[in-house]
């Protein structure tokens, strides 16, 4: 009984937690946790009780039906269990076309907008009124009224701008509901118009019968997953007959007729070796554990990131801790849970690389200054990786550069043969490095990855190509914030941190131009619109194998010709331009979505017509 009790506060204490935006253990570990108690104590009350969440300060409403948790699926097992209840309840009643529909499953925040009132899950059936969410600058997407959805941060700019600073999405957006005053992280994330609330009717989805979801359950999670751009934790499926829904009815704690499937990936023990710490190039020190060689998915694997400091001082993270690992689809291995904490964990006082005492900002390590040779390193290195048109730049090579004084692209591009032989650069090496410095000046690179390549904060490749269809590469130094604030997607706080970023650069961007590399310039979006192409305006997404040219080169050409080039099929696609080896759920979707399907030679025929 003690057990018992313990448990429930345990998972109590991580519940509160993790409503709080700051969770203590991963939701993996939390559901083993559930698992666990519901094997010890099937009939205990938190099992069929909603998480709570509290948030002071803020009105109750009590939801006028409640808002269930849904039941979750780790195995086939588990999910074709839930399909032969669905199917044996719609054979009770009659039902003979059983219809299954699946969307991602939203990692955010759950509430419910009924047009007036906009209110959080909370218990489940008592929530809290949130619609000052809204005030701040929340959009509701696709209006408001639309019943239940999570609030959510889009994925791409998390990763892009926050996920130094953040841990999860979801602690995020927690703090922009909870609390009265933004951050500055939020503020800008608003700005930007990057936090949504969508309700769930907004989401892709695929539907079909039992047999082709359970055939089918790997290709639909991963289809599905592409398409959306925020964070998600696996997909729910749920019957779409709303007799057999009723038939069926819910449990205090979820919808009989609804299932979350979430697809774990394989993991792995191992025993942590060392932690090293490396310097990014914005100065964040991140721990990179060692660990006694472990095969997972087939690759042997000797490192894993944690992420951030913070993680290493929680969680006791150093030599001899056991750990968890995770490796899903094609996602480099991460740690998922500490097996066994270590007696040694140590935590540098100062940078590895130049020695400067380092702060702490929320939970990263920071070195600040500017001129620490590893972020200088790190820099150099990335302007190379991000032109991507030159090899035998590698982080080694650099490294040695950098500690024989050539610490800037001006002087890394002054560089003769010679220069590199005297370096002590063999002579194949030196002639390579030789090479392709000429090469990254002389193949085409396309302007937004050499304005990204520079590493102004804030501007990576995808605001660098939307900036880029405004101003012309030539002029982007001297804009002013509130030019670039008139562009779609830039707030002002995003705006004049960039103008500050370019005036940064501006003389290594000016010493750049003048080298004369072979600059692809991005159509400006005032003369595309000009245009007159029977795909000028219209959405596109090119899928499978092309045999005329990379995918890459019709997606710039049609970029060229005005055309917005899509990643998934969505409502809003007017073309589906396929190649070879197509999967059939793609065509299923566009054909249901009412998009034109062509192949290769359809699509170079119609942009080929003079008249359109
Ligand atoms: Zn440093």
């Amino acid at each position: 009984m003690e057990d018992i009790k313990k448990l429930v506060e345990k998972l109590n204490a991580y519940n509160d937690a993790y409503r709080r935006g700051k969770p203590l253990i991963s939701d993996v570990e939390y559901d083993a946790l559930v698992e666990q108690l519901r094997e010890i104590a099937p009939q205990h009350p938190f099992l069929n009780a909603v998480e709570p969440e509290t948030f002071e300060n803020k009105i109750e409403i009590r939801h006028p039906a409640p808002m269930l948790s849904t039941e979750k699926a780790y195995t086939e097992e588990q999910l074709s269990r839930f399909v032969s209840r669905v199917m044996k309840a719609a054979g009770d009643i009659g039902v003979l076309d059983v219809r299954f529909r699946v969307t991602p499953k939203l990692d955010g925040l759950a509430g419910r907008d009924d047009g007036t009132i906009f209110a959080s899950r909370g218990n489940g059936e008592v929530g809290y009124e949130i619609s000052s969410a809204f005030q701040k600058g929340v959009i509701p997407v696709g209006g408001r009224g639309l019943g239940i959805g999570e609030i959510v941060i889009e994925m791409s700019y998390f990763e892009e701008h926050l996920a130094e600073e953040f841990e999860h999405p979801r602690n995020m957006v927690v703090g922009i509901v909870a609390s009265d005053t933004l951050n500055e992280y939020a503020r800008r994330a608003i700005e930007d118009g990057k936090v949504h609330f969508v309700p769930y009717s907004q989401l892709v989805s695929w539907e079909g019968s039992a047999t082709a979801l359970l055939e089918n359950t790997e290709d639909i999670i991963q289809e599905l997953t592409k398409q959306v751009d925020y964070p998600i934790d696996g997909v729910v499926a749920e019957v779409i007959n709303e007799d057999v829904k009723t038939y069926m009815g819910a449990t205090s704690h979820h919808y009989r007729w609804q299932i979350a499937i979430k697809s774990k990936g394989e993991t792995a023990e191992t025993t942590v070796r060392s932690v090293m710490w490396q310097v990014g190039r914005t100065g964040s020190i991140t721990p990179v554990m060692e660990v006694e060689p472990v095969l997972l998915s087939g690759a042997n694997i000797r490192r894993v990131t944690a992420h951030h400091a913070g993680l290493i001082r929680k969680e006791g993270i150093g030599e001899g801790a056991r750990i968890e690992i995770i490796r899903s689809g094609e996602v480099i291995p991460k740690l998922e849970q500490i097996l066994e904490k270590s007696r040694h964990i140590v935590i540098p006082g100062h940078c590895p690389s130049c020695s400067t005492p380092l702060l702490w900002q929320n939970d990263f390590l920071k070195c600040t200054n500017d001129n620490c040779p590893a972020q200088i390193e790190q820099r150099i290195s990335h302007w190379f990786k991000t032109l991507g048109n030159a090899d035998w730049f590698g982080i080694k090579t650099i490294r040695r550069l950098v500690e024989s004084g050539i610490d800037t692209l001006e002087k890394v591009y002054a560089m003769k043969e010679s220069d590199f032989s005297e370096l002590g650069f063999g002579p194949v090496q030196s002639g390579n490095l030789y090479n392709a410095l000429q090469t990254s000046r002389t193949k085409p690179v396309e302007d937004w990855r050499f304005l990204a390549a520079f590493g102004v904060s804030d501007l990576g490749k995808g605001d660098s190509r939307k900036l880029l269809a405004r101003i012309p590469l030539e002029n982007l130094p001297d804009s002013t914030p509130e030019q670039i604030e008139a562009i779609d997607g830039f707030g002002k706080i995003t705006s004049r941190s960039i103008t500050r970023g370019l005036n940064g650069i501006r003389r290594t961007f000016d010493n750049m131009m003048d080298l004369g590399f072979r600059i692809e310039k991005t159509p400006l979006l005032a003369d595309v619109q000009s245009l007159d192409t029977p795909i000028t305006g219209k959405s596109i997404v090119f899928t499978g194998k092309m045999t005329r040219g990379s995918r890459e080169a019709m997606q710039a050409g049609a970029r060229k010709l005005g055309a917005k080039v899509q990643s998934g099929v969505s409502g809003k696609t007017d073309f589906l331009v396929c190649g070879e080896k197509v999967g059939p759920s793609k065509i299923e979707k566009a054909t249901r979505l009412g998009v034109t399907i062509m192949s290769e030679a359809d699509y170079f025929e119609m942009i080929s017509e003079p008249d359109g």
